[in-house]
């Protein structure tokens, strides 16, 4: 049997900067992925030549991201360029004076979820929206972007405490790359899921398909959706945990990239709704002034169009596109690839949300069990789940704890 002192359970954000700030303490530590490659939700492919992001692609909060401080140190590009949801002349296909409604119809709509007191009983966010107001349906799309989920799903509480400072960049080599390449020193077995975590014997034992390892700690960093279907399995039973990752789903949201051809009069850093009457794609063209789309789908839209399968995303995605730029377009767009986030085993969706009455969730998840099991990973934040720097933190204090236990904090 493999023997180790802290075994880290899932490659995405969390998993590795837990086993980076284990490592740089010199703590022997093994990181276990159950997929033949690191990253996770954090996923770069090359498609038309370019790096391309099927997860996380926005650093979000990022004058106080801590992966833009391991780009600059590993020496990859960030790009400042705002979003083109934070500005008005970034969003086309939509006339102006709709648009300056539905920025209203929107601000009102925040504020008054916003006002919600911390101590007032949690309601589902569709609660704050006004009665007949012919900018719901796009409100609802917007909710499947942020949560991957529509509002009658989710929590205000949760919504109220995600912290935002409102800085957003981007990695040109791409965000999952970069998360691997803080990856490279580490002692990794990939194609090793954790099927099992023994925790009543002096030492913890993890069963995995390529053998057992026994270890004095574990960090299990999985999303919470493998902890609610028990991949691993905790022996003895953690009922509390599974209650708590239970109710912290995963939403759903798929990205599928098309290829521009003579991309020239197409804008570039520029936002397009599918439509605005009900749920829809969000596209962004040209995004760091490439000759590619970035079409956006979220919630049950998302999940529809991932159990029709073969190429529902790029029908949809074209369709939409050419009802706004003309029939000419069709010609010029070629499908690269997407993702199907709801279909992929290791993750069964995007990022998590709390429904209504389930935000006291978050820390539950995340709360260690004798002081030798410890849990990482977006959704154990309670202010900044449902991304990758809130992963990188959840796993930077778990590893932190541990060092505390073995009586090294302060090594690194
Ligand atoms: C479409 C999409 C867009 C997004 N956009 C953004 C964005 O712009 N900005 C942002 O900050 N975030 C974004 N996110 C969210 C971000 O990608 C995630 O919050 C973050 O990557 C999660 O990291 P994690 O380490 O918690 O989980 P994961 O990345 O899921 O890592 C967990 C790892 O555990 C592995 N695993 C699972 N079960 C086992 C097991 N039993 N044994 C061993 N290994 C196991 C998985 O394979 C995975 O590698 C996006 C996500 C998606 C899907």
């Amino acid at each position: 049997m493999h023997e180790v002192d802290v075994v880290v359970i899932g490659g995405g954000a969390a998993g590795v900067s837990a086993a980076r700030r284990l490592a740089a303490a010199r703590v022997p530590t093994l990181l276990i992925e159950a997929r033949n490659r690191l990253g996770g939700r954090a996923w770069t492919l090359r498609g038309a030549e370019l790096p391309l992001d099927l997860g996380c692609g926005w650093l979000h909060s990022a004058d106080e991201n801590e992966w833009a401080a391991v780009a600059a140190t590993l020496g990859f590009t960030i790009d400042r360029t705002p979003p083109p949801w934070g500005t008005r002349r970034r969003t086309i296909g939509f006339p102006a004076d709709d648009l300056a409604d539905f920025r209203a119809a929107s601000d009102r709509f925040f504020a008054s979820l916003h006002g919600t007191a911390a101590d007032a009983p949690d309601r589902p966010a569709s609660d704050f929206l006004e009665s007949g107001n012919r900018w719901n349906p796009l409100l609802n799309s917007l909710s499947t972007y942020i949560s991957g989920a529509e509002l009658d799903q989710v929590s205000v509480h949760d919504l109220n405490n995600y912290h935002d400072s409102g800085e957003n960049w981007r990695v040109l080599e791409g965000y999952g790359a970069l998360v691997e390449a803080f990856a490279a020193p580490l002692d990794v077995r990939l194609d090793c899921p954790a099927t099992a975590i023994h925790h009543s014997d002096r030492h913890l034992r993890i069963e995995t398909p390529k053998g057992d390892i026994r270890a004095h700690a574990v960090i299990v960093a999985v999303p919470s959706s493998m902890i609610a279907r028990e991949l691993p399995r905790f022996v003895p039973a953690l009922p509390d945990k599974l209650a708590a990752a239970a109710k912290l789903p995963l939403g759903l949201d798929d990205k599928f990239f098309l290829h521009i051809d003579r991309p020239d009069d197409i804008p570039v850093e520029t936002r397009l709704f599918g439509a605005l009457d009900r749920l829809t794609g969000s596209y962004q063209l040209r995004p760091f002034g490439r000759p590619v789309i970035e079409c956006y789908f979220g919630g049950s839209l998302a999940r529809d169009l991932e159990a029709e399968g073969g190429d529902a995303f790029a029908r949809l995605a074209i369709d939409q596109i050419a009802a706004h730029l003309g029939a000419d377009i069709r010609k010029r767009l070629k499908p690269l690839f997407g993702s199907a986030w709801g279909q992929d085993p290791w993750a069964l969706g995007a990022y998590s949300y709390a429904r209504p009455g389930d935000a006291g969730a978050r820390p539950i998840l995340a709360a260690p069990i004798d002081d030798r099991l410890f849990f990482a990973g977006e959704a154990c934040t309670v202010n900044d789940y449902s991304t990758a720097h809130g992963a990188y933190r959840t796993g930077e204090a778990a590893a932190e704890a541990v060092l505390r236990v073995f009586g090294k904090l302060g090594v690194s």
